[in-house]
């Protein structure tokens, strides 16, 4: 390809708007454009790296037995009606209505369409197993589009579903599907980590994630530092804490705090640490009144453990700051547990601090020195918490360490849920009509790109993993407009590369040289040749890899040997 004729579209400045690395340099790239909130379209330096992402997909895929279809956008409502979900799902279901007033969405997963399908399609257990997948656009109406095509509104995905006559089949699918992510994330190059999870709205069982490393990841993630436990932060149990609480100390008091409203204003205003201090939550009861939670100040909130205790209201709802104080009597800076008269869950962690701070139920006043059984009855603890690094692992082998991930597949066992509701049965041996076992697994097409940017790049632009690169060599001649012998070299190296079927990008743009090294590094092209009349003249080319620190000479007549030992599959024939 020629960049005179590609579509090279980087810009200078960083966009104020993009909040990340990888949605900064997409941008930058000319990889992405924006149309709205969570709407982008892909231009053409883009879309090749996406086409190889797909690519990579569809090749495992169709190795462990998959079958490619492709199913609409569009979904009529009496499916999602069928399997129950036109209820349940939230706003992120973008519901319309076609001319005659029928009920439709957009689809955000397919597994009332498949199921359909499948009723379809299939009568036998003799048909089994099957596993029909597709890449796909999706549509989500996230509450909060970000980073681009990290979380966009429009995405694609690669969604799989398999069906088996019983639960042991399933399981078998599910280990295929398991092995085949292995690859393909394997053969992306990129250092990710396969951790247990929530089966979230989709349901069902067993169910893993796929993440890949990243500072900048959205999701925590945390790993036994001896043994094989890894799973999503959102699933890992808090152990309750070894040792016995302390003996109380001196006397409660209530104390003045003006000005103080969060556990770090408490910390330093009363010289305390945050784990001394305890952080007193309202969330919505499930009877429209309010319950409690209570943690340490230094500890986060579990969601998904807070929402399945009893009486508190599913998916988990902050109470207003209106409503605490109507209620509750107070501003919910000075909330807490002493007193507070309404249903109150501590946790564990919490519930083993002696001597703490804590709101005194009223405006700018803390209460120190507060103990449980002893200033208030003895709580009811449970784990609500996010474990932190070094807690001790779950399955009892060695402590936590987290690291932050970007979720990029996730992979169920789904069982009857779908079969069952929507009557997919089969026969079974015995001629007995049985509803299959499904699994569902999907990767994030579109956020597998931006994640590999977030996990490889540097201040000059992105860095590709070979596998996902959308050239394989820059030929950057200088003065290609100017230089007869330099045009000549270097359109006798590009038909040597065209020949090899080397993926390549001629910048002959009549640009200064600066201008055509930085934009080749921006888009993160692995290797640059440079040719320039200096050079030829000493008969040498230049040569620098995108990771490199400094470009190397070499001699011109070794530079077929060269591209040779680069690119050994793709050697010059004869
Ligand atoms: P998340 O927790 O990030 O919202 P999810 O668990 O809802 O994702 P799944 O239903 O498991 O997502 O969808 C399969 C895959 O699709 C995810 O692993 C993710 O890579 C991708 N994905 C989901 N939502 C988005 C989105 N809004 N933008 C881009 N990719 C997405
Ligand atoms: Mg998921």
């Amino acid at each position: 390809m020629r960049a005179s004729r590609f579509h090279l579209a980087t810009l200078k400045e960083t966009p104020v708007d993009a909040e990340i690395i990888s949605h900064q340099l997409m941008l930058r790239a000319g990889m992405i454009r924006r149309h709205a909130a969570g709407i982008y379209s892909w231009l053409p330096l883009g879309l090749r790296i996406l086409r190889k992402v797909e690519q990579i997909i569809r090749e495992e895929m169709n190795q462990a037995g998959a079958l490619e279809l492709l199913m609409p956008s569009f979904q009529p409502a009496e499916l999602w009606q069928e399997s129950g979900r036109w209820d349940q799902f939230g706003p992120e279901l973008l519901r319309l209505k076609d001319r005659h007033h029928r009920d439709a969405c957009i689809g955000p997963t397919h597994e009332e369409i498949v199921t359909d399908i499948f009723r379809r399609e299939v009568n036998s257990y003799r048909q089994l197993p099957l596993n029909f997948y597709q890449i796909q656009t999706k549509f989500r109406d996230e509450i909060r589009p970000r980073f681009g095509v990290m979380r966009s509104r429009e995405f694609i995905m690669k969604d799989a579903y398999s069906f088996d006559i019983d639960r042991d089949g399933m399981q078998r699918s599910y280990e295929i599907m398991d092995q085949a992510y292995i690859n393909i994330f394997d053969r992306f190059g990129l250092d990710y980590r396969a951790v247990s999870a929530d089966s979230g709205a989709i349901g069902g069982s067993t169910s893993q994630e796929f993440h890949v490393l990243a500072d900048s990841g959205e999701d925590a993630i945390a790993f036994s530092d001896q043994g094989e436990f890894a799973a999503n932060i959102e699933t890992v149990e808090a152990l309750s804490p070894a040792i016995e609480r302390a003996a109380p100390g001196m006397e409660m008091q209530a104390v003045d705090t003006p000005g103080m409203y969060t556990i770090e204003d408490l910390a330093n205003g009363l010289d305390v640490s945050a784990q001394q201090c305890m952080k007193t939550l309202i969330v919505e009861a499930d009877d429209n009144g309010l319950v409690a939670l209570v943690l340490r100040g230094d500890h986060d909130l579990n969601a998904l453990k807070a929402e399945k205790l009893d009486g508190v209201a599913s998916p988990l709802r902050l109470a207003q700051r209106e409503q605490i104080s109507a209620s509750l009597g107070s501003d919910i800076g000075s909330i807490g547990p002493i007193g507070l008269g309404i249903k109150t869950f501590v946790d564990h962690s919490a519930a083993a601090v002696s001597d703490f701070v804590c709101g005194a139920n009223q405006d700018d006043k803390h209460f120190v020195n507060a103990n449980w059984g002893r200033d208030c009855e003895e709580p009811l603890t449970v784990d609500i918490r996010n474990v932190v690094d070094g807690d001790p692992s779950p399955d009892g082998s060695g402590q936590l360490k987290i690291l932050r991930g970007i979720e990029v597949g996730h992979i169920f066992q789904l069982g009857q849920k779908y079969s069952e509701s929507m009557q997919a049965s089969i026969l079974d041996e015995q001629g007995k009509g049985v509803a299959p076992f499904m699994g569902c697994y999907g990767i994030g097409v579109t956020r597998v790109v931006a994640a590999a940017i977030e996990q490889n790049h540097d201040e000059h632009g992105i860095i590709w993993p070979a596998a996902l690169a959308p050239f394989q060599l820059a030929i950057c001649p200088i003065n290609y407009h100017k230089s007869e012998p330099v045009k000549l070299a270097t359109e006798k190296l590009y038909q040597q590369c065209l020949e090899r079927d080397l993926e390549v990008l001629l910048d002959d743009r009549a640009l200064r040289p600066g201008v055509i090294f930085s934009d080749m590094e921006l888009i993160g092209i692995p290797h640059r040749i440079v040719l320039s009349e200096r050079g030829l003249a000493a008969q040498q080319f230049e040569y620098k890899g995108r990771k490199d620190d400094k470009a190397q000479e070499l001699p011109l007549d070794e530079l077929s040997a060269f591209l040779d030992k680069l690119y050994p599959d793709q050697c010059a024939s004869g």
